[in-house]
């Protein structure tokens, strides 16, 4: 190492040095000393090597010790942090999707906390199956003749084709060729599951006819994908189930359409609803033979994939070996069973993804006029002289890849404090305060999306505000 670079490395803070910090001692608590010398020695370790790279890499040691502080507070604390979804996008892939109803932690916590009856059957004394807790409650409420809960959607497209389509040809029009986000291409799925795909049509007109004629003796699978978040409009045309159905049947062949969100209930009272959103039971009532939907979307319960549909089908696919390694959890279980029982007293209401969706915007003003209001007062005590509050419009969104052209009418409170710099850096505040808010964003402003936000969210945005100002509780506003 040449004079200078070793000149630049001293200028590093020791290990010592860190470890002597005044905030050092609050974290040794959570997570240890050692912990504490390794995250230090390991940023010590990033920042030598940066600086190798680049000799003129700026940095002070100040920022360093900023650095281990940031590093160390969040590997105190439990993760993934509870946040306050304050986007107005209501099935947050990235925020975790659908929040569950408390019966469906309840349920979980039970589940998690004893032994249960997971696979065994108190009639018999003997094995049961743990399948059998959610199949009854999944027939009665989508009128299939069988059902199977799995790890998730993609597992359970991935099991159907590779028990129904394996070393077997499987037709699917080429508007229906979606990558869905995370990964999940329809094409690479095929392939995974070792079914070989015919793509039939065009990107936006697929007919009846382009699936006929493609059908060959190792045709075994007809399959219709939801098209997530990508949507044709204009000149489109597809076949429909009714058609697909009809062609499946009368060459021996099975029909399975991957829903995407599953839909129990109709939704078209919020606005939704549409040729490609059917609920579960009207695409199985159309004729699909069986159907693949998520858990954690529409629906508003824990992350499962379910394939309904005819029990022949299900039956085989229960006693497929992959089913082993995509089975579900007993605590995910106990949640599911829970929030389809919900469904099946039309108590759909206590499930929150359901409840949000459905908030009207007549509801949704009078929130944001008093957390408007609440902002204001918490204002009134500081000595910010610019800031700008006020409740605007918002259009928010079903998210999850479902009805991506539905937008759902609300209301957001718009705040701006420019003396504390742009609003991106506001979010980023916010984001970075105790109750960790996610705010939406426009014309420079950070936007309180009223439709998201359930129990405390509403203190806990005046909390993070308050924080941010560095306000006191005792001084924060109650009302
Ligand atoms: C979301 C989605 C999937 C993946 O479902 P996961 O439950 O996230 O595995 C698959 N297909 C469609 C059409 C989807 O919308």
């Amino acid at each position: 190492m040449d004079a200078r670079l070793q000149q630049i490395m001293r200028q590093i803070p020791s290990m010592d040095r860190l470890l002597s910090l005044p905030w050092v001692a609050e974290y040794e608590k959570r997570i240890g000393r050692e912990t504490i010398k390794s995250l230090i020695s390991d940023l010590l370790a990033r920042q030598r090597e940066k600086i190798i790279k680049d000799p003129d890499t700026a940095f002070d040691a100040e920022t360093i010790a900023e650095d281990a502080r940031r590093l160390i507070k969040k590997r105190s604390a439990p993760s993934p942090a509870p946040v306050v979804n304050a986007t107005g996008v209501v099935i947050h892939t990235n925020l975790g999707r659908s929040p569950l109803a408390k019966e469906a932690v309840d349920a979980l916590t039970a589940a998690a906390a004893s032994y249960s009856t997971l696979e065994y059957s108190l009639e018999d004394g003997a094995r049961g199956h743990r399948n059998d807790h959610v199949e009854w409650l999944l027939k009665r409420l989508t009128g299939a003749e069988a059902a199977l809960a799995v790890n998730n959607n993609a597992a359970a497209v991935i099991l159907a084709l590779s028990a129904l389509a394996r070393d077997k040809e499987s037709i699917i029009s080429r508007g229906e060729l979606v990558e869905i986000g995370g990964s999940f291409r329809i094409p690479e799925i095929m392939a995974l599951s070792g079914t070989k795909m015919i793509e039939v049509g065009t990107t936006n007109r697929t007919y009846l006819k382009d699936y006929e004629d493609a059908i060959t003796e190792e045709c075994a699978v007809l399959l219709k994908v939801h098209p997530s978040n990508y949507r044709i409009t204009g000149f489109h045309s597809a076949a429909t189930r009714e058609e697909l159905a009809a062609l499946a049947h009368s060459r021996g062949l099975i029909l399975m359409e991957d829903l995407g969100s599953g839909m129990l209930i109709d939704m078209s009272q919020a606005g939704l609803s549409g040729e490609n959103d059917p609920t579960v039971a009207q695409s199985l009532k159309a004729g699909c033979d069986i159907v693949t939907f998520s858990g954690d979307k529409l629906l508003g319960g824990p992350q499962v994939g379910v394939i309904a549909g005819r029990k022949d089908i299900i039956d085989k696919l229960k006693k497929h070996q992959l089913l082993r390694a995509l089975r579900v959890d007993k605590m995910t279980l106990a949640a599911f069973e829970a929030t389809l029982r919900l469904y099946l007293r039309g108590e759909e209401n206590a499930v929150p993804t359901v409840e949000m969706i459905f908030r009207k915007k007549e509801e949704l003003l009078p929130a944001a006029r008093r957390l408007a209001r609440k902002l204001k007062a918490l204002l009134k005590k500081t000595k910010v002289q610019r800031c700008f509050i006020d409740v605007v419009p918002v259009s928010d969104t079903v998210g999850g890849g479902s009805f991506p052209q539905s937008e759902l009418e609300g209301f957001a409170v718009a705040l701006s404090l420019p003396e504390l710099g742009s609003s991106g850096r506001l979010a980023e505040r916010l984001r970075m305060s105790s109750a960790h808010v996610i705010a939406g964003a426009a014309d420079d402003k950070v936007l309180f999306h009223m439709r998201t936000l359930r129990g405390k969210d509403e203190d806990r945005i005046i909390e993070a505000v308050a924080e941010i100002l560095c306000i006191g509780k005792e001084n924060a506003p109650d009302a």
